[in-house]
């Protein structure tokens, strides 16, 4: 579509618009054909506005008009689709992150911490809502991914299935691909916070409080934008933060037996890798290391 979204014949973008619904009751295994759609989407203003106004819009216009006549596509074609087929195209596209609302699964041990990753305020998301990277406001409670992508720990690749299905998460449960504004229902809900997972006299409550003091996100985006614009000083702020982190995951491995896959609940994912996703990397130096901005190509691998 990148192609029609530049030049201006409007016969592409409806031989285009076509092909995009066809594509779309395959994709959702829908039972209507393309013949039972086709003409009542042709025949409605979105497309007929599209259609006939397409050469004269500039590209960034086109491009709205275009989504909205897909979410219309979207809409008759789920409508004639309204259930789950158990699929597993929303468990591979994204993790649930958790609600207050979900604690029972926590205590009946369906779910453990073993399970969990702690995003924390500042850090950069994926939103499921919006299938779009977002800067956290507070800290989120996520259900693990698959090493390398974004599939759910729970979705078992054989069968598409979640192994945790009757008990599965408020956000999955919310989860409709037909009906996307079900996911709105969850605006109300309040985020689980690690506070309400652990007991109020647990010992590393003391160790995780020092580790939000002293590897803020937001102190780490503060010096590596400061890097990013050429202020060497800023070099030993950001080293401080890695440091402190990789010395207190060393020191929770060793001297506590809590290893990786606890701690990144605990405190959250490790500093270098938040460095990679704030557009920078660690290299080698005469000094010891430094930190150096990616790359374009860089860039866009990490974010893929
Ligand atoms: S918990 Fe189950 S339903 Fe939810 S995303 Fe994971 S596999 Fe899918």
């Amino acid at each position: 579509m990148e192609k029609q979204l530049k030049k201006g014949k409007s016969d592409e973008v409806e031989a285009e618009s076509k092909k995009s619904l066809e594509r779309l009751l395959k994709e959702i295994h829908a039972p209507a054909s393309l013949d039972d759609l086709w003409p009542g989407i042709q025949a409605g203003s979105v497309f007929q506005d599209l259609v006939r106004n397409w050469p004269s819009w500039g590209e960034p216009y086109r491009e709205r008009r275009w989504e909205a006549l897909c979410r219309e596509m979207e809409k008759v074609a789920y409508a004639t689709r309204p259930y789950c087929l158990r699929c597993g195209d929303c468990c591979r596209q994204g993790s649930p992150t958790l609600y207050v609302e979900d604690r029972p699964i926590l205590r009946k041990g369906i779910i453990t911490r073993l399970d969990l990753l702690t995003l924390r305020a500042g850090e950069i998301g994926f939103s499921n809502a919006t299938q779009d990277l977002v800067l956290l406001p507070e800290e989120r409670i996520k259900v693990k991914e698959k090493p390398g992508g974004r599939e759910c720990l729970f979705l078992e690749s054989e069968t598409n299935g979640c192994s945790i299905y009757e008990d599965r998460p408020l956000q999955c449960r919310a989860m409709e691909c037909w009906n996307p504004d079900n996911f709105n229902d969850l605006n109300s809900q309040i985020f689980l916070s690690r506070k309400e997972l652990l007991n109020p006299d647990d010992p590393l409550i003391p160790i995780i409080e020092s580790h939000t003091r002293r590897c803020a996100v937001s102190d780490l985006q503060e010096a590596l934008s400061r890097i990013k614009k050429g202020f060497a000083a800023a070099q030993d702020e950001a080293l401080d933060i890695l440091f402190y982190d990789q010395h207190l995951r060393e020191y929770l491995n060793q001297e506590q037996g809590i290893g990786p896959e606890s701690q990144v609940f605990l405190i959250g994912r490790p500093i270098s890798d938040l460095i990679l996703s704030f557009g920078l990397h660690i290299a080698d130096s005469d000094n010891g290391i430094t930190l150096v901005q990616n790359s374009q190509t860089q860039h866009e691998a990490i974010e893929s």
